[in-house]
């Protein structure tokens, strides 16, 4: 049994609001969402966080991305818009150390660079 919280996930140990999955990621709702629209893309496979991305990961952070399309037009966002976020490391405020894309909607937003 792992101690990730979206390896449990995937593997179906841990409950979570899972809107799309295929051979290689799952995208589920966040249970603190900070937006109307606040979904989870996680990979599969285990990769701590950006930082330690290689090339063997590239198709995989692709297809990433490439579902969080596919969740705009299942939320009924896609021509409204959406934001794509990766938080990375401590001052990048990440807290689940297993790679992940948030996927926010819904909501106007100030400047936050
Ligand atoms: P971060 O690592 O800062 O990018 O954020 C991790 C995100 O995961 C936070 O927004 C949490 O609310 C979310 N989260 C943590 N545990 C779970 C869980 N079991 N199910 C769904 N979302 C989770
Ligand atoms: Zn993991």
């Amino acid at each position: 049994m792992t101690d990730c919280v979206f390896c449990r996930i995937v593997a179906r140990q841990t409950f979570a609001d899972i809107l799309y999955e295929d051979d290689h990621l799952v995208a589920f709702k966040d249970i603190y969402p900070k937006a109307p629209v606040h979904l989870l893309i996680v990979p599969k496979r285990h990769i701590p966080s950006l930082s330690e991305v290689t090339d063997a990961d590239v198709e995989l952070m692709g297809r990433c991305v490439r579902a969080a399309r596919t969740l705009a037009e299942q939320t009924g966002f896609a021509s409204r818009g959406y934001r794509l976020s990766v938080n990375t490391g401590p001052d990048g405020g990440q807290v689940v150390y297993h790679v992940h894309f948030h996927f926010t909607a819904g909501r106007k937003r100030k400047t936050d660079a």
